[in-house]
């Protein structure tokens, strides 16, 4: 049995195409569904329903053999122990510095400076500013990361921008883009020691969906 890690949302519903291009099919509809493991089309295949930021844990730690997982929530994820195959190039996005249209970031961004920074990406934040050579006061949020310069809780943000809507809507700007993210297959290297037999061809098949599906667009 393959046990599969996947998140609601966003990563859900882009990473489905791709598994259905390998014959994986859910056998019932997951948005509808309150079983947290549902079963596919194929009896050796099923999927865990986990929180976007538990994938890489159930991998880590065996209780999934392969999971989907954000380029975001990987780096949070800081005790390794996986394998990341295959960049799966879905759920693209851009890991972004944002603050108030009005807060003059240029002249506050200085090495030495200190500014008070809201995130749920900690080790991004501090990573990124340690490279800045600057101070930071982190504040960790787990949501609404828009009302934190709103509201005078941080002077910057950092957080993911897709279109940019949700920025615009808040009166919010992108003032340094940190990365670009898509989403990746993690794997548990225990699994692809013991299963490899059965993990290695259904990763291939994996990439060769993720290349007809960017040969696509
Ligand atoms: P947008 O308004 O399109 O720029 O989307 C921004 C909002 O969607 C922010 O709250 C982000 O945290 C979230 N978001 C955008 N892209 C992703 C993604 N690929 N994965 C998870 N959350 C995302």
């Amino acid at each position: 049995m393959i046990t599969l890690a996947l998140a609601k949302g966003r990563i859900q519903t882009e990473a489905l195409p791709l598994f259905a291009a390998c014959n994986i099919v859910p056998a019932e509809d997951l948005d509808r569904s309150r079983k947290l493991i549902i079963a596919t089309n194929r009896s050796d295949v099923r999927l865990l329903v986990v929180r976007a930021t538990d994938v890489p844990t159930y991998v880590q730690h065996g209780a999934a053999d392969l999971g989907v997982t954000g380029g975001d929530t990987l780096y949070e994820h800081t005790s390794g122990g996986l394998y990341s195959p295959v960049d799966l190039q879905i759920a693209k996005c851009r890991m972004v510095v944002a603050c108030h249209k009005d807060y003059d970031y240029a002249a506050a961004a200085q090495p030495g400076a200190r500014l008070a920074v809201a995130s749920k990406y900690v080790q991004l934040a501090r990573d990124h500013f340690a490279r800045k050579r600057m101070h930071i006061d982190l504040i960790k949020l787990y949501g609404s990361m828009e009302l934190a310069p709103l509201t005078g809780l941080a002077h910057a943000i950092v957080d993911l921008v897709d279109t940019g809507n949700t920025l615009r809507a808040n009166n919010l700007v992108a003032v340094e883009e940190i990365m670009s993210v898509s989403s990746k297959l993690i794997a548990n290297p225990a699994s692809m020691k013991l299963k490899r037999a059965m993990l290695q061809p259904l990763i291939e098949e994996i990439a060769a969906a993720v290349e007809q599906n960017t040969a696509r667009k």
